[in-house]
């Protein structure tokens, strides 16, 4: 295990820069998942940090080493990549087994890692296959099993799951945790799926075009997001934005409609609420339903506040028909304000 620091890297490709000088400190055993949409630059970070990839500039140490000249096997990480990258020829075994086989580790020595690496992924029975034979979710399992013989300082892994089907993704998700509670070694995960992010991070890093948007706990994100993009990017579905302005003791949209909120900034812009922090309230605002989502636990509703658009999720069963008119209420703490360049402001 080791820590891991980032401090002011940056990346340029040719004239374009992919990273500005990010930092981030990473503990020891710390899970750390760094996430942002397509071209965010979360994969060259990531690189950069396995030495995949030249560092243009700052610096990235891993343990008490400063690593930018060490060549890749010389950093003591293990990485599992998207396509797993399984050598097809072998078997599970001498996959997993292969790395240390390239070190000169004796034999008897390699076995009983792989066995032990098997035994916690619940592959024993499948040592003998080769990859050809093997379902997507167990080749996951043997690209990871091959880092956890290494016994590395750090675990990188690069969008490990996004070629999964949407349950198995699930599994995989609470294994890939459940691993690192019983590891305990420091990881950093990529990923562009924010509830992957959320589920599985100690800390989450939300990136946008070369830089850090935000960092901090899955939950800090989700209360107080520093701006409407981590604010939209982090929950599922996405909260609300209202544009309108101060007015009144509250919020007045576009639209006239004043919606009820404490201590609004003159400069709040953007009136932000999760769906699921609306409640339908006989004394609230009414809105106009457009689609009707019931997944049997919760109803979902695609609405419309004025010209605006606006989602719920409610526990109640609701019947209305498109068209019709609910009304609704926020729940006062956790209304969000920004400005108008997206910045909060309460
Ligand atoms: P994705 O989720 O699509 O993998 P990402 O956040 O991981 O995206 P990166 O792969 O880190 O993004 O790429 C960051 C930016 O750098 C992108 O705009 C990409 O086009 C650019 N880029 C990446 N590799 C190279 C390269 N070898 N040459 C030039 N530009 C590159």
């Amino acid at each position: 295990m080791a820590p891991v620091t980032i401090n002011k890297a940056g990346k340029h490709y040719g004239g374009f820069e992919a990273l500005k000088g990010v930092s981030v400190d990473i503990s020891d055993g710390e899970f750390v998942v760094l996430v942002g949409p397509s071209g965010c630059g979360k994969s060259t970070l990531l690189r950069m940090i396995a030495g995949l990839e030249e560092i243009t500039s700052g610096e990235i140490g891993i343990g008490n080493r400063v690593v930018n000249d060490l060549p890749p096997k010389e950093r003591d990480i293990a990485m599992v990549f998207q396509n797993y990258a399984l050598y097809p020829h072998m078997t599970v075994a001498q996959n997993m087994g292969f790395s240390l086989k390239l070190k000169g580790v004796p034999k008897t020595e390699i076995k009983a890692k792989v066995d032990r690496a098997a035994q916690i992924l619940g592959l024993e029975k499948l040592l003998d296959r080769q990859p050809r034979q093997l379902s997507g979710g167990q080749r996951q399992r043997v690209a990871m099993g091959r880092a956890i013989v290494r016994d590395p300082q750090v675990f990188l892994f690069d969008e490990p799951l996004s070629n999964l089907d949407a349950k198995l993704r699930v599994q995989m998700r609470s294994e890939i945790k459940e691993l690192h509670q019983r590891l305990k070694t420091t990881t950093i995960y990529v990923t562009h799926d924010q509830v992957e992010a959320m589920t599985m991070a100690d800390k989450i890093v939300v990136m946008r075009d070369g830089i850090i948007e935000q960092m901090g706990t899955p939950l800090d994100l989700y209360d107080r997001p520093l701006n409407t993009f981590v604010a939209g990017f982090i929950g599922s579905p996405s909260m609300n934005f209202i544009n309108g302005a101060a007015a009144d003791g509250g919020f007045r949209t576009t639209d006239g409609i004043l919606l009820p909120a404490v201590n609004v900034p003159a400069s709040a812009a953007v009136y932000g609420i999760r769906p699921e922090h609306l409640h339908i309230d006989p004394n609230g605002i009414e809105i106009e339903v457009v689609v009707l989502e019931p997944t049997g636990s919760e109803t979902q509703v695609i609405g419309r506040l004025g010209t605006q658009s606006i989602n719920g999720i409610f526990r109640e069963r609701i019947t209305a028909q498109p068209g019709s008119k609910i009304k609704v209420a926020p729940d006062l703490s956790v209304v969000h304000l920004f400005d108008k360049d997206g910045k909060r402001v309460n």
